[in-house]
C-alpha cells in the first residue's frame, strides 16, 4: 500500500523535524543571546557534571570568575547598544581563547565564568586577564576594556559546586581590590576570612533576637547656633566576648547574608522609643536612621517603615532615613517610589555619603529630597586644602539654590566648622561636636544643653 508508506515516512520526517526544533529550543534556554556563551543555567549543571566526573577520575578543575572593570560606566557613557557590543566582542575574546574542553559562560551582567582543567591555574588567569584589557574600538572610539579574575581550585580549595563559586568570588572580591595583576588565586588568608564570616554569621543570628544589637546616637548640631537639633542614630553590637563592635565589623557581613534588614528594624524600633520622648520634649527635631541599600531593593520597603513608625510614639515629620547616592543610581524607579511615598507621610529623606560618588545634584531636583550629608572625606581637607574648600564652597552654594538643607559629617576641629559655617553649611556632625554615644549619655547632654543658662552656669561653677 503505497499511501501508507507515504504516510509513514511522512510521519518520520516531521519526526525529525519536532526533534530538531527541540534541540534547537534546548540549546536555546541555555544560551546567552547576546554573546552565543552558555548562561547561567546551563553553566551551573555544567559545572556540576565536570565536578562529578573530576571526582571520578581524581582529577582536579579551576573555576575562574571573570568582572570587567568600569562596565557600569562605560555602559553610561557610550550607551547601552555600545555596551552589549563591548560585552559580545569580550565574550567572542573568551570563547575564541579558550582551551579544549573548558566551559565558558556569561552569568549576567558583565559577570563571565571559565572552568579548565587546566594545570597551570595561575598563568591561565594572567592569560584571561591580557586578552580581556586589548583595546577596542567602538563607534571609532577606542576602549579599554578589561577585567578581573578571581579563581578557585576543586578539590584544593573546595568540595563542591557552591563553595566553590564562594570561594572563587571571594578571590575576584580579592583581585578588584588590589590594584596590579587584575586576578587573584583562593588563598590561606581567603579561608580564614571565609570561616570568620561563617563564625560571624552565627552569631548574628544569634545575636539579633538576643537584643544584642543598640542604638547609639550622635548630635547633629545648627551650624549658625551650635543647637543640638537632631540625632544620628548609629547601630553597635554589644558582643558577648569580643565587647562593643563598629558597623564595619558586621554591617557587610550582614548585608550579604540577607540580615540586615532584621538589624536595621531592631534598631529602628529601639531608638525611636528611646528619642520619641526628646522629640515631644522639644529638644531635638529630627532622628535620622540609616537604612541598608538592600532593604530599599524590597519594593515594600517604605510601605513597611511607614507601618513600623506608626507603632512608635515618634512622629512621622521628626523622622528621617539616609539613603545612599548609590542606591539613587541602581534604580532610580524604585528609589523614587519609596522617597515619595516617605515624604508623602511627611518623613523626611536624606542623601548620606554625598561626595563619594557620582555626586548628581541635578538628580535631587526632581526627588523630594530635602537634606544632603556632604562626605567626611571631603570635610577632612576643608580648610586645608585651598581646591577642596573650594569644591565644597561651591557644592553648599549649588544645595542652597536648590533649596536643600546640607549636613557636614565628620567635622573633627574648629577650623573645618568656622569654614563650613561661612560658607552656608546648615548643619554639622562629628566628634569636634560629640562622638557617639549610648542612649543615657545622649539623653543627659541633652537634658543639660537645654537647661536654663544661668542654672547651667551654677553647675559648671
Ligand atoms: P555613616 O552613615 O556615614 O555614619 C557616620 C559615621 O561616621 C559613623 O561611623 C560615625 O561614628 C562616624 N563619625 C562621625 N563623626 C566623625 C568624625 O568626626 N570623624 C570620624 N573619623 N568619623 C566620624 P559608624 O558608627 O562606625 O558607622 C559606619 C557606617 O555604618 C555608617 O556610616 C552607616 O553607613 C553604617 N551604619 C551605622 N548604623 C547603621 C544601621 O543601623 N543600619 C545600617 N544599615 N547601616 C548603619
Ligand atoms: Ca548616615
Ligand atoms: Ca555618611
Amino acid at each position: 500500500m503505497p499511501e501508507l508508506s507515504d504516510r509513514l515516512s511522512e510521519l518520520a520526517a516531521r519526526v525529525a523535524e519536532l526533534e530538531a526544533e527541540r534541540e534547537l529550543t534546548l540549546r536555546l534556554a541555555q544560551t546567552d543571546s547576546l554573546t552565543g556563551l552558555v548562561n547561567r543555567g546551563a553553566f551551573t549543571s555544567g559545572l556540576c557534571e565536570r565536578l562529578e566526573a573530576a571526582r571520578r577520575d581524581g582529577a582536579s578543575v579551576a573555576l575562574f570568575v571573570i568582572d570587567l572593570n568600569r562596565f557600569k560606566s562605560l555602559n553610561d557613557s557610550l550607551g547601552h547598544h555600545a555596551g552589549d557590543m563591548l560585552l559580545a566582542e569580550l565574550g567572542r575574546r573568551l570563547r575564541d581563547g579558550a582551551r579544549p574542553g573548558e566551559l565558558v559562560a556569561r552569568l549576567g551582567g558583565d559577570e563571565f565564568a571559565v572552568v579548565s582543567d587546566v594545570a597551570d591555574v595561575e598563568g591561565r588567569a594572567q592569560e584571561l586577564v591580557s586578552a580581556l584589557a586589548q583595546p577596542h574600538t567602538i563607534y571609532g572610539r577606542v576602549v579599554m576594556p578589561g577585567g578581573s579574575v578571581g579563581v578557585a581550585e576543586f578539590p584544593r580549595d573546595a568540595q563542591d559546586a557552591s563553595d566553590l563559586q564562594r570561594f572563587a568570588d571571594m578571590a575576584l572580591y580579592r583581585a578588584k581590590a588590589i590594584v596590579g595583576r587584575g586576578w587573584h588565586r583562593f588563598d590561606a588568608e581567603l579561608r580564614a576570612e571565609s570561616e570568620h564570616r561563617r563564625t560571624l554569621g552565627d552569631e548574628l543570628r544569634r545575636a539579633i533576637p538576643a537584643g544584642e544589637m543598640e542604638p547609639w546616637f550622635q548630635p547633629i548640631v545648627e551650624a549658625m547656633t551650635g543647637r543640638m537639633v537632631g540625632v544620628e542614630v548609629l547601630a553597635r553590637w554589644r558582643h558577648p566576648t569580643q565587647g562593643l563592635l563598629a558597623p564595619l565589623a558586621f554591617v557587610p557581613m550582614a548585608e550579604e547574608l540577607g540580615l540586615i534588614r532584621q538589624i536595621d528594624e531592631a534598631i529602628f524600633d529601639a531608638a525611636c522609643a528611646r528619642a520619641a520622648p526628646w522629640v515631644a520634649d522639644g529638644l531635638i527635631d529630627t532622628v535620622s536612621c540609616n537604612v541598608s541599600p538592600r532593604d530599599l531593593l524590597d519594593p515594600g520597603f517604605s510601605r513597611k517603615l511607614i507601618q513600623r513608625l506608626a507603632a512608635t510614639d515618634l512622629p512621622a515629620t521628626a523622622l528621617a532615613v539616609e539613603i545612599t547616592e548609590t542606591f539613587l543610581l541602581s534604580d532610580m524607579g524604585l528609589a523614587r517610589r519609596h522617597i515619595e511615598r516617605l515624604a508623602a507621610r511627611g518623613v523626611q529623606v536624606a542623601l548620606d555619603d554625598f561626595g563619594t560618588g557620582y555626586s548628581n545634584l541635578r538628580a535631587l531636583m526632581h526627588l523630594p529630597i530635602q537634606t544632603v550629608k556632604l562626605d567626611r572625606s571631603l570635610i577632612y581637607d576643608v580648610g586645608r586644602d585651598a581646591r577642596v574648600s573650594k569644591l565644597v564652597a561651591s557644592m553648599l552654594h549649588a544645595a542652597r539654590s536648590l533649596g536643600v538643607r546640607i549636613t557636614a559629617e565628620g567635622v573633627e576641629d574648629e577650623g573645618q566648622a568656622l569654614f563650613l559655617r561661612s560658607a552656608g553649611c546648615d548643619r554639622m556632625q562629628g566628634y569636634f561636636f560629640a562622638r557617639p554615644m549610648p542612649g543615657d549619655a545622649m539623653e543627659a547632654m541633652l537634658r543639660e544643653d537645654t537647661r536654663p543658662e544661668p542654672e547651667r552656669l551654677a553647675a559648671n561653677g
